[in-house]
């Protein structure tokens, strides 16, 4: 059994001693549209963007509070969910001292940012059917294993994981766990995020990259306890999401049911997606998706892959990852899109 966990024991001694830089926003606050701001330099004619934006994107907060129903306190933005994974490197993982635990196949970014941070990586693969084999898992991992990534729903396999086995590592792993959601709003699946208070060592990152449709304006959301609010929040840099991000981010998550609408339309059209593709007679197998893309196993990945370019259609060539030789993912575009792809995949057949 695990020992209690306590964010002390597992933050860098360096974070630890940090004093965060205190910008001119920081140290004022409760500004009202009457007073004058002669504080942080800025230029003072009015162009929308000529004042510095908000460095805890109070508004924002409160608006994904009120959708996810998670307090504002547990919340912490980034510029991308791939800023706020390089934060919680930062603030828990020493260089050339700590290590991280990532499950492969799974998204390619974890190892990136290890190894930009010098952490060490221990990988242990998913299982055939692409589920976390927890024992495998806490075997590998020893008193330096600071981070356990779980994508779920996979990318690029497309599942969700079991969630006894989740609970399991989240029970049993010494360290942090982050659990990544960015597909979480095209599955059957709840988010960790309505559990944060049962697991202390939890970190949930979503984005409004996929579902939201927000990919172009960079903003990664990360839910955690407040004491990892806190650190987290020491060291991001103090204007990391600029003010266009929040104006955009608002507008766009108060239309009512527009993101609701959009997801049901991207699911439907997986289904559709995922009957055509069956159809086709040199893919031989299609993963069980529970996000907005679909992983299929195909005679020869990159000769396919090639062909499609060659018609003007991308998609991606998963066949070096592990357990994924011979795979291609692909987005569930619009209707319109989704039927080129098709025409041109089943013209490819004899060929
Ligand atoms: C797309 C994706 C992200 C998104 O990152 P952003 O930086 O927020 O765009 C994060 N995790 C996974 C697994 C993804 O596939």
């Amino acid at each position: 059994m695990k020992t209690k966990f306590d964010i002390k024991n597992i933050i860098r001694p360096t974070i630890k001693a940090l004093k965060p830089y205190s910008s001119a926003r920081d140290e004022f606050q409760g500004a009202t549209d009457d007073m004058v701001f002669l504080d942080a330099n800025e230029n003072p004619f009015e162009n929308g963007v000529n004042r510095y934006p908000d460095p805890q994107q109070g508004k924002l907060k409160a608006v994904l509070s009120k959708i996810k129903g998670i307090p504002a306190k547990n919340i912490l933005l980034g510029n991308g969910s791939d800023e706020v994974l390089d934060l919680v490197f930062r603030a828990f993982c020493e260089p050339n001292v700590d290590n991280i635990i990532t499950l492969p196949p799974t998204y390619g970014m974890y190892n990136v940012l290890a190894n930009i941070n010098a952490i060490d990586i221990k990988e242990v693969l998913l299982s055939e059917d692409f589920q976390p084999q927890v024992d495998k898992i806490l075997n590998a991992a020893n008193a330096q294993s600071k981070i356990l990534f779980l994508c779920s729903p996979n990318n690029p396999t497309g599942n969700s994981f079991n969630t006894s086995d989740m609970e399991a590592l989240l029970n049993n792993f010494q360290g942090i766990v982050v659990i990544d959601e960015a597909y979480i709003d095209f599955s059957k699946q709840k988010s960790w995020i309505h559990r944060l208070e049962e697991y202390p060592n939890l970190i949930v990152t979503q984005t409004l990259s996929k579902a939201y449709g927000m990919a172009g304006i960079r903003l990664g959301i990360c839910y955690a306890s407040a004491e990892i609010i806190t650190v987290l929040n020491t060291i991001k840099p103090p204007y990391n999401v600029n003010e266009l991000t929040q104006l955009k981010a608002i507008e766009q998550l108060t239309i009512k049911d527009l993101a609701k609408n959009q997801i049901n339309d991207i699911l439907k059209e997986r289904e559709v997606l995922i009957s055509e593709l069956k159809t086709v007679d040199f893919i031989s197998k299609i993963y069980p998706s529970d996000a907005n893309f679909v992983l299929a196993k195909v005679d020869d990945a990159t000769k396919r892959y090639n062909q499609l370019i060659k018609k003007g259609i991308v998609i991606r060539n998963r066949t070096t990852q592990p357990g994924c030789e011979n795979t291609l993912r692909f987005t569930v575009g619009t209707t319109v899109e989704n039927k080129i792809l098709i025409k041109a995949l089943k013209n490819l057949q004899s060929f």
